[in-house]
């Protein structure tokens, strides 16, 4: 049924070229998986309440682009946007966010479950913040291997079984190896740092897993070669494999 008064959809008609022009690596997706992505863009857009910060106005390519990153975290994964649904708000922020510390929670002397950073901040049942100049420089430079909307959205996908600390919610024939393979990965991090993992993964094991995703999906190539094992865990999650579409290209 259609009701006459039905929000209008903020989706703006050119998504497909504001992809095109503003995500360098949106042409390693084939036709179908760019369609794929802008449905589920869509439902980020229209299904979510989107505020820009104070003195700051929210455009069509800061919308299509926060969007479309997002989104390429969930396109195999069951559920789809689904994963998002605790997300109260999407707030952008011009430049780097201030924060001198996790937001208080609901109840007196509790702290909201979540994570702060420059770029970024996510909150479990709260908003995920964005600085709009990151989320722009690194969508236009993946290779540089970092991706803010990426990590806080991953983020989310960690939260979803309500704890931050790097494991999603996961099928229990992949949990024990997950474990194994992160806990290897992460001590080594600590020991020698890594020539592809950002230091920042070795905060704990919720940062882990945030770097290693927007690692996975920004230089595929170089993390399957530095840590195969890693990939291959971050493959069968993710239901994707960026570094054949990478190689394809
Ligand atoms: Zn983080």
């Amino acid at each position: 049924m259609r009701f006459p008064w039905s929000r209008r959809s903020a989706v703006p008609d050119d998504w497909r070229e504001l992809a095109a022009r503003h995500v360098a690596d949106w042409g390693t997706y084939d036709p179908p998986d760019q369609e794929r992505l802008g449905a589920l863009m869509a439902e980020l857009i229209d299904g979510h309440r989107w505020e820009p910060a104070r003195g700051f106005e929210l455009t069509d390519r800061m919308r299509v682009v926060i969007a479309i990153q997002a989104s390429r975290l969930v396109l195999g994964l069951e559920g789809g946007t689904d994963w998002y649904e605790r997300i109260t708000t999407i707030v952008v922020h011009r430049s780097v966010l201030r924060f001198d510390r996790v937001e208080p929670g609901p109840v007196e002397g509790t702290e909201e479950c979540g994570v702060v950073h420059l770029d970024g901040q996510t909150s479990y049942r709260g908003p995920v913040v964005i600085s709009w100049d990151a989320a722009s420089r690194n969508a236009r430079h993946p290779t540089r291997g970092r991706d803010v909307v990426m990590h806080e959205f991953a983020h989310v996908l960690d939260m979803a079984d309500g704890v931050v600390d790097g494991t999603p919610p996961l099928p229990p024939s992949q949990l024990e190896r997950w474990v194994d393979v992160f806990t290897d990965a992460f001590d080594r991090l600590e020991e020698h740092g890594s020539e592809v993992l950002d230091d920042y993964a070795g905060t704990d094991a919720g940062e882990f897993f945030a770097v290693s995703t927007e690692t996975f999906f920004t230089r595929p190539l170089q993390l399957a070669e530095a840590e195969p094992e890693l990939y291959d865990l971050l493959r069968a999650f993710y239901r994707q494999d960026p570094a054949a579409a990478a190689t394809d290209r």
